[in-house]
């Protein structure tokens, strides 16, 4: 494989890739047991979460196949260690934005059977803990994984993402929660504390 980055950089790369689907995997086993009552996934959703899906497997096709070799650029230290502080950042919001949600997650625009606003823990003072996290963990990678194709993928599918999502989630739980829900967006922001 044409490669001149360490073995190092993959380790990580492969580490933070691990540690996601680890933390991930008892929610999404729980969260098939609890009932759907509403769902408001469209096609948009659909072809927004393939893409995102496709966003996230890039660098594990990186890790293992000389595909994106031709885009390969020379790791720096200084943005690997950022990289790696950004994966470890949004690995712990990850765990925490997951702990705080519980049952009520979904991996798409959903309302479980007796859904409960959760407005504690990582959820008080912004909305969207979970794609903060998200977020973090792509700006991660995008520095810490050297190639222009593998590096920002995650970012650029996930962003796209969340462009298109935030608000029709916003919608969905004041739909369902009503003034309780819109009381507490009058007291969070929606990604970064005390900004936005
Ligand atoms: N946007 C949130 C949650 C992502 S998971 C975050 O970034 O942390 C998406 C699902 O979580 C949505 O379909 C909705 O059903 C549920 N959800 C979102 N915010 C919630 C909240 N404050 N309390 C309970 N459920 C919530």
């Amino acid at each position: 494989m044409t490669t001149f980055n360490p073995w190092y950089a993959k380790a990580v790369i492969l580490a933070a890739s691990i540690a996601m689907i680890v933390i991930r995997a008892p929610h999404g086993q729980r969260s098939r047991t609890a009932v759907i009552a509403k769902n408001r996934k469209g096609t948009l959703e659909t072809i927004l979460l393939s893409l995102a899906m496709l966003g996230y497997f890039i660098p594990l096709i990186w890790l293992v196949s000389p595909l994106f070799a031709f885009a390969e650029y020379p790791l720096r230290l200084g943005p690997w260690l950022a990289g790696i502080a950004f994966f470890v950042a949004g690995l712990w919001l990850f765990h925490r934005s997951h702990a705080d949600l519980g049952t009520n997650w979904s991996v798409t625009l959903q309302i479980r059977e007796r859904h409960q606003l959760v407005t504690d823990g990582v959820y008080r003072r912004v909305r969207h803990p979970m794609y903060l996290a998200l977020f973090l963990y792509s700006i991660g990678q995008l520095l810490a994984l050297p190639n222009w194709i593998a590096g920002p993928s995650y970012l650029v599918t996930f962003g796209i993402l969340f462009a298109f999502r935030f608000q029709a989630e916003e919608r969905m739980m004041l739909d369902e929660f009503g003034d309780q829900y819109a009381e507490y967006m009058g007291r969070t922001k929606r990604l970064v504390p005390g900004v936005w």
